[in-house]
């Protein structure tokens, strides 16, 4: 079921607790999960086995299809960012994660039992990540991102009514989505 009015206000007074003002609410069954995804994941991509929270440590792209199936209201957060140097978006990323996390605990203690985030980036929480969820440091931390649960973030995000271009080079603008699977 839907949730009313009250209980967005409710997450929407967290999210500014935390002050994240840059969010749109979402219908999840307008997210676009596609096979496209995954096979960047797998060629191209080099943290493909090397990312405790990124494929192929995460479901199969029907699983994800099904997972996005089960909500019915979601949160798109939005992040802009422009690094100096490649090396910096580690941090950077690892610093809103972090957060993101204690957001995601927020609204579950709210009363949001199926809240879970989706972080804005592969999860950059260690230097060395172990590369797989068994061994993972921080299993109670780490989550998957957007585009590791095999979503088009490009074409979501754009329906929504987010700016998001591909970037030609590093020190250009980056627009980052995580994205609050609420309930
Ligand atoms: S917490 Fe560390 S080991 Fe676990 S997925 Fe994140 S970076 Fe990898």
């Amino acid at each position: 079921m839907r949730l009313n009015v009250k209980d967005h206000q409710r997450v929407d007074e967290i999210l500014a607790s935390f002050r994240y003002t840059s969010y749109k609410w979402i219908d999840p069954q307008q997210i676009i999960v596609a096979q496209w995804v995954r096979m960047k994941c797998m060629f191209g991509c080099g943290e493909y086995g090397h990312g405790g929270a990124c494929p192929p440590n995460t479901p199969s792209v029907a699983e994800c299809e099904r997972f996005f199936k089960e909500y019915t209201d979601a949160v798109i957060l939005h992040f802009a960012g422009r690094m100096n140097k490649p090396e910096d978006r580690h941090a950077w990323s690892a610093k809103i994660n972090a957060k993101l996390v204690k957001l995601e605990r927020a609204v579950f203690l709210a009363g949001f039992e199926r809240a879970f985030l989706l972080f804005m980036d592969s999860c950059c929480f260690c230097k060395e990540c172990t590369g797989k969820r068994e061994t993972c440091d921080q299993p109670r931390m780490a989550r998957p991102s957007p585009e590791a649960m095999a979503v088009d973030v490009y074409a979501t995000v754009r329906r929504f009514g987010f700016q998001i271009n591909v970037r030609t080079d590093y020190d250009q603008k980056m627009d980052r989505f995580a994205f609050l699977m609420v309930s």
